[in-house]
């Protein structure tokens, strides 16, 4: 019979009841380490005192309103997000699919504004993931995400991830964007090379098609910069974010310069829910902690220190792990064999990490993680390492 929930994932026969910055704590009152931080969500930890205050102070007053209104909250989130980017203007999602989908939406309608409206072919790359919609497992295309789900959504089109020549070729004045994760996560932790963002960006303005970055997952701090793509010195038309951006709260955005956001005018696009003053509050309160100099300074020391760590964990165990990889606390564990091992070796160990593609086990600790807590990450990392070798 099925479970009442539908059974669309494999899940650990865990459940959590309580956190504490890094620390989520079991119904049976054990704790684990949480380096998945839900996917790479909790940017400050579980039940920070900071975004408790700024969530129950505005569940006092009022929850949720219409998009019909004036939202201060959303106001202010947006002001603070224009500020720190490219951007010019924001919209505000519950997720990083419907953000995708609206970066879809706005490149579609960019070139429908401007009077070529059959420019639809967005160029994609092989091990991206932008989410589950529609329109974004047609992105993605990866055959896992896809099968049984056709007739997908026309006007992508896959390229080898990393390849420049494979682009070059591919990228025309027919072409209306581009689209790519400066950092892969599902895809395992794979960075673009900043020569190499830097390159597609001079190809979108070659040709006139609008680049368009997912930062869902590598933005909001995690990899030691706000946005990932600051490190190539570059900036996107178009950017996706979410995870992080709500600190566990469902928030996602989609930022935007005037230019590329030309066409969507009023009515053009909507969300009953997106950006209302919770989520608003909240993402407000987490922009302030994390887009200051200070706070990024402290992720980037800690990375350092982290990696450190974890290239000795390698040199222990080299038949199990072949390298590190990643940016800031966006890391991973190249793997010489499938990491779903490592990670219920890491429940015995009671530390939680996460799977990826390319034999990679991603670790996503809470960007405010201690120096303790990363140390006690890694000799637990070394004990469940030590059990596969046994
Ligand atoms: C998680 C993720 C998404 C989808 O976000 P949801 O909030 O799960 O809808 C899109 N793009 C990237 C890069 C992601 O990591």
């Amino acid at each position: 019979m099925i479970s009442h929930v539908l059974p669309t994932y494999n899940r650990a026969p865990i459940a959590f009841e309580r956190g504490e910055g890094a620390w989520a704590i079991a119904t049976d009152g054990s704790r684990y380490l949480d380096l998945g931080s839900g996917i790479a969500v909790n940017v400050l930890g579980h039940a920070n005192p900071d975004l408790v205050a700024a969530l129950t102070e505005q569940a006092g007053r009022i929850w949720h309103v219409s998009n019909l209104y004036q939202i201060p909250q959303q106001e202010k989130l947006a002001d603070l997000l224009v500020e720190r980017t490219f951007a010019d203007t924001v919209f505000f999602t519950n997720s990083g699919t419907e953000a995708a989908e609206l970066a879809i939406k706005m490149v579609r309608k960019y070139w429908d504004h401007a009077g070529d409206p059959d420019r639809i072919e967005i160029l994609t790359f092989e091990g991206a993931f932008h989410g589950r919609s529609t329109g974004a497992i047609a992105a993605a295309g990866s055959e896992k995400m896809v099968k049984g789900f056709g007739p997908l959504m026309p006007g992508f089109r896959q390229l080898p991830w990393g390849d420049m020549g494979a682009l070059k070729e591919a990228i025309t004045r027919a072409t209306a964007a581009v689209m790519l994760e400066p950092v892969q996560g599902e895809g395992g932790i794979r960075p673009i090379a900043d020569e190499d963002l830097r390159q597609i960006r001079a190809l979108c303005d070659q040709t006139g098609a609008l680049l368009v970055l997912d930062e869902v997952q590598c933005g909001m701090g995690r990899t030691g910069r706000l946005f990932a793509h600051e490190y190539a010195g570059i900036a996107p038309d178009i950017m996706m974010v979410a995870k992080g951006i709500g600190g566990g709260f469902p928030l996602g955005a989609v930022l935007a310069t005037e230019e590329a956001a030309a066409g969507m005018i009023a009515g053009t696009h909507g969300s009953t829910y997106g950006g209302n003053p919770l989520a608003c509050a909240v993402g407000a309160r987490v922009m302030e902690i994390v887009a200051d100099d200070a706070f990024l300074a402290e992720v980037n020391r800690k990375s350092a220190l982290f990696r450190q760590k974890l290239e000795g964990l390698v040199a222990s165990h080299p038949e199990i792990f072949e390298g590190v990889r990643g940016q800031g606390l966006m890391l991973g564990l190249k793997c010489r064999a499938a990491p779903a091992d490592l990670v219920k070796e890491g429940y015995a160990q009671h530390i939680l990490t996460v799977p990826a593609a390319d034999n990679t086990l991603r670790l996503l600790p809470p960007l405010n993680i201690s120096d303790e807590d990363i140390a006690e990450a890694v000799a637990r990392l070394d004990r469940a390492a030590a059990s596969l070798d046994a």
